[in-house]
């Protein structure tokens, strides 16, 4: 009994490495521009307000800085949306990341085509960086959901993709609460030469960066896109820094 459950066990995991790639996932209608808040990322109560440059703070933001210039998102947490993402994070659905991908980088070209004075204020070139992954969880998981989703992102608008930081190992964000994930930190890196022989040339490219988009799957209380702003504002002090996620909780 105990061999019949591990071979069927052998056979999901096969169909799942052979077959998982060409399924299509049915993914929902991304938010109108003006249904979140561009600011923080959070839905914007109420009947969507048109497209707004500079932002207006929702009441979740109100009063606080950020230290990105925008944030776009495909929909809120929940749905169609958290299967899709836990379809990548969990399930290794590489076709869905790319999906995302190409869904969210749509969605970017919509807020810039929406709104002309942040087109003005920005202009087109942007660098995508995704949200790294510790090594160890990587092997874990089998994939890097968010270099996956950033990849795809970066080949559908025609912008570079620097993997230019580390994330140093430690507890699961998934297992912490909501204030142990707002005050743990300094997790990130800027990638070192020992580890990463290639990433040289990138590196030294990276410093000339003046625009970043920051790529996740999900920004639950921002303390990881705060990180990672945090380490490129460390290396590129005047770059500009975006980020685009799939769905904000
Ligand atoms: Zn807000």
């Amino acid at each position: 009994m105990h061999s019949i459950r591990r071979w069927l066990h052998l056979g999901a995991l096969l169909e799942r490495e052979l077959f998982a790639s060409k399924r299509t996932l049915h993914l929902p209608v991304a938010d109108a521009v003006g249904s979140w808040c561009l600011r923080c990322g959070a839905t914007v109560d109420g009947v969507s307000a048109p497209p707004h440059w500079p932002p207006y703070s929702c009441a979740a933001c109100a009063g606080s800085s950020r230290p990105w210039t925008a944030v776009v998102r495909l929909g809120a947490f929940g749905g169609n949306w958290r299967d899709a993402v836990l379809a990548v994070k969990y399930g290794r659905d590489r076709r869905c990341g790319e999906q995302l991908g190409e869904r969210l980088a749509e969605q970017w070209m919509r807020v810039f085509a929406a709104l002309p004075s942040l087109r003005h204020e920005c202009g087109s070139e942007w660098c995508a960086v995704p949200v790294p992954m510790p090594w160890a969880r990587r092997i874990e998981r089998g994939i890097d959901h968010a270099q996956v989703i950033a990849k795809a992102f970066a080949r559908a608008s025609s912008m570079r993709l620097m993997r230019v930081l580390s994330q140093q190992p430690g507890v699961n964000q998934a297992k912490l609460d909501r204030s142990a994930r707002v005050t743990r930190g300094g997790r990130m890196r800027w990638r070192t030469p020992a580890f990463d022989m290639c990433g040289f040339l990138d590196r030294q490219r990276a410093m000339t960066v003046r625009q970043w988009v920051i790529v996740d799957d999900v920004k639950t209380t921002g303390a990881t896109l705060r990180e990672v702003a945090e380490v490129l504002r460390a290396h590129t002090p005047h770059a500009r820094i975006a980020a685009a996620i799939v769905s904000a909780a």
